[in-house]
């Protein structure tokens, strides 16, 4: 579903930030803020300020920012659209009167959830009656019991043609809805069941919608063991996570959530009593999923099948979380199991002993090289220590870092010195620019961060960047430059809070939230915004200069060299006209 974005305003304009902040913690003032123990990280102090000026929180810890609609989101890990809703709600806005134009878009999933929501009841009914009798003793036999079957909503789909289509059809559902429903296929003269004599495990989407299934077959006879449904317009298998909508809560109250493969490990996860847990369907891990993962808790663990797919599988969600600034840990379960198989056959207490001791990705790579090299000989041991430096160069976490090298160290008896002087040291090679440059791009990131903190509040400021159409070097302070010029031109006016509801990109927020925390003075001059805009642009020639320098330097054809130099005169001149 989608609201207006004149409606989002229009209802944010109705509530009070403060108000609703102080109804989830105690905040108490100071100056004009208000501040409260922020709920976003390991918080011992008040670091979050609400300004009820402005109707936004920051946290000056943590970099948390956002406006009402933001903090319900992310406190209670809902979507931003049930966030606004909730708001909705609080201030008596009847969102469906008023989101006409929204309704077709409603409607048109209504359908598919209608459908879904009948075939579950149908798959369920199966399963109780006598039809279902050799299912549920499969399920029984697989240890579960009817505490599981129930909490799981699981069901069964008979071994016929068409019953559900038949179901569906007598309740008015055309041809096209099951099609796109995903539940039925066609050929030239017959519609059917995409799911026959299969055990069915719903798939949910993040609050609690049936969207799809994961249909499993219980006899010999059938030859793929599971059929994941095909993706519709509400099912993406990278935007899914099985038991994403019962694991939230779990996963908030113990901050940590378990990643698995399948439905079933998740299910046998339940029976020991852990609900923090949600499942890929063993599909490869995308971004999308990674940031579901973050709204949840950061404290992650990878508990992914033994086997060779499984370790693949990990790799791969290690770097798609990393890149999201998770560092996950992770479990290697023994024997090539999978976390089903090892719950059913050790129990509770060993699994929890697997769980204590998650590895982190570190001695997870370090178990990888080591099965592919001989540490017996001296050549295998220099190839080994050689891979694991190129590993410890890609860590930006200093700390794991430092773990990593002792524990290389202890294990190889290489010393510390040698491993320390394989090590890259580009970054701090970076730092060391000429004293006059590094004082320029002082004057320029300062220029900037002002000229985006008066953009925020002034539309003559946004005004004034447009007509300069001034490049930005640095992607995030650019890309929120071009966001507030963007709403500006779409609202006709600008407020930081609204513009919050708009940007959906974490680093656009949180470059908000340090742009805001600035709190320069209220008042400007024209004169003052032209300097911001001239240092930003001296310091794109000086960088221009420096480029056409040193492609000079590299230039062999005579007249290449004469164009850059002529170029480069021309920058010069200019650059200093300015100084
Ligand atoms: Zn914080």
């Amino acid at each position: 579903m989608k609201i207006d974005s004149e409606l989002i305003n229009e209802i944010r304009n109705k509530v009070d930030i403060v108000e609703i902040i102080s109804s989830y913690l105690p905040l108490t003032t100071r100056g004009k803020n208000y501040f409260g123990v922020c709920p976003f990280h390991d918080d011992h102090s008040p670091s979050m300020s609400v300004s009820k000026e402005k109707q936004i929180y920051t946290c000056f810890s943590c970099g948390a920012t956002g406006n009402v609609f933001n903090f319900i989101q992310d406190y209670e890990h809902i979507t931003f659209v049930e966030a606004v809703k909730k708001c909705a709600d609080m201030c008596g806005i009847d969102l469906k009167i008023k989101t006409s134009s929204d309704d077709k878009i409603i409607k048109k999933y209504k359908t598919i959830y209608d459908i879904y929501e009948i075939s579950q009841k149908f798959y369920q009914n199966n399963i109780n009656s006598s039809l279902g009798k050799k299912a549920k003793e499969y399920l029984y036999s697989r240890s579960l019991t009817d505490l599981e079957i129930k909490h799981f909503d699981i069901g069964l789909s008979l071994n016929e043609n068409d019953m559900l289509v038949k179901l569906l059809k007598q309740k008015k559902f055309t041809d096209k809805d099951l099609l796109k429903s995903g539940l039925a296929n066609a050929n030239e003269n017959d519609i059917y069941d995409v799911y026959r004599n299969r055990i069915m495990f719903p798939l949910h989407d993040l609050v609690g919608h049936v969207i799809g299934y994961n249909g499993r077959a219980y006899d010999d006879e059938t030859t793929n063991r599971y059929v994941n449904s095909k993706e519709t317009d509400l099912f993406k298998k990278r935007d899914f996570l099985y038991n994403y909508h019962r694991a939230k809560e779990s996963a908030r109250s113990k901050k940590q959530i378990i990643i698995m493969e399948g439905p079933m490990d998740v299910i046998r996860a339940y029976t020991i009593g852990i609900e923090n847990v949600v499942a890929t369907l063993g599909t490869s891990f995308s971004a999308s999923q990674s940031n579901l993962i973050r709204r949840l808790s950061d404290n992650v663990i990878l508990c992914f099948d033994g086997d060779a797919a499984g370790l693949k599988a990990t790799k791969l969600a290690i770097t798609e979380l990393g890149k999201v600034g998770i560092l996950p840990k992770i479990v290697l379960i023994p024997d090539n199991a999978d976390p089903d198989e090892y719950i059913k056959n050790n129990g509770s207490e060993a699994f929890q002993n697997l769980l204590n001791k998650a590895i982190d990705i570190m001695e997870f790579k370090t178990i990888l090289l080591k099965k592919e090299t001989n540490l017996n000989s001296p050549e295998g041991v220099a190839n080994y220590v050689k891979a694991m430096i190129s590993e410890i160069n890609k860590i930006d976490d200093d700390i794991l870092k430092e773990v990593t090298i002792n524990r290389l160290v202890d294990e190889t008896k290489v010393s510390k010195d040698v491993i320390m002087s394989k090590l890259d040291n580009k970054k701090k090679e970076l730092v060391i620019t000429p004293k006059k440059k590094q004082t320029k791009k002082n004057k320029y990131e300062k220029s900037v961060q002002c000229l985006i903190y008066y953009m925020l509040y002034n539309e003559e400021v946004i005004k004034m960047y447009d007509r300069k159409i001034t490049h930005i070097k640095d992607d995030n302070y650019r890309h929120l430059a071009f966001q507030i010029s963007a709403f500006y031109k779409k609202h006709g006016y600008i407020k930081v809070a609204d513009l919050l509801s708009e940007v959906d990109d974490v680093n656009t927020t949180k470059t908000i939230g340090s742009i805001v925390a600035l709190e320069l003075k209220d008042d400007y001059t024209k004169e003052e915004i032209d300097d911001y805009l001239n240092n930003i642009k001296e310091f794109n020639d000086l960088e221009k200069i420096d480029k056409y320098k040193s492609e000079l330097a590299q230039a062999n054809d005579i007249n290449e060299k004469i164009q850059l130099a002529n170029k480069l005169i021309a920058y010069k001149l200019r650059s200093e006209e300015n100084d």
